[in-house]
């Protein structure tokens, strides 16, 4: 069936789904928090990025130093925790692509994901801790899964502060950030 839209038209239609259904996800994350009484976090904190390593040219004005905001964050754990939407991010399991302007939005995508990592090491290499959820990871099925996984973060966090113990190390017990769909499978 033909895109109803034009390309620019569809565009903006999605991107105000985008919005609208991250906000969903993140809604949801926000009652399962409360919920369970995990406290400490804040929404859309902007937090500072390291600036990147091109240098302006003399003349050039200076950049504006690059910032982000995480979908939820712990500010005393430095812990900074994302919903990605399974179709923007492109979840492994949910990666439906519309089959009209199928390269647009392989591209679009393609950039979600770069853009994602960029984010997330620039966050790393600037001492926070990064949790990726995909918006599946928050269905009934794998919400006790996930909220583990949360805590787990938190407490790694935690413990790391208080051993002091070397940042890569603390970023390990973090890992394998295993797409939780798998075992459901
Ligand atoms: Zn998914």
């Amino acid at each position: 069936m033909p895109d109803v839209f034009t390309p620019a038209k569809r565009s903006a239609v999605m991107s105000l789904i985008r919005s609208t259904g991250n906000a969903a996800t993140e809604l949801r994350l926000m009652a399962l928090l409360r919920a369970q009484k995990i406290t400490g976090w804040r929404r859309h904190l902007s937090l500072p990025l390291p600036p990147p390593k091109a240098k302006a040219r003399v003349g050039e004005k200076k950049p504006r130093k690059p910032r982000v905001r995480p979908d939820f964050v712990f500010r005393q754990q430095r812990l900074a925790v994302f919903v990605d939407g399974c179709f923007w991010h492109g979840c492994p399991r949910h990666a439906t692509r519309p089959r009209q302007n199928r390269q647009f939005w392989d591209d679009k995508i393609t950039r979600n994901r770069q853009r994602d990592r960029h984010v997330t090491r620039a966050l790393r290499q600037t001492g926070w801790t990064v949790l990726r959820l995909w918006e599946c990871a928050l269905t009934f099925k794998q919400q006790a899964r996930t909220m583990g996984r949360l805590r787990r973060a938190l407490g790694s966090v935690e413990r790391g502060l208080q051993s002091a113990a070397p940042r890569s190390k603390r970023r390990s017990a973090l890992l394998p950030a295993a797409p939780t769909h798998r075992e459901s499978a």
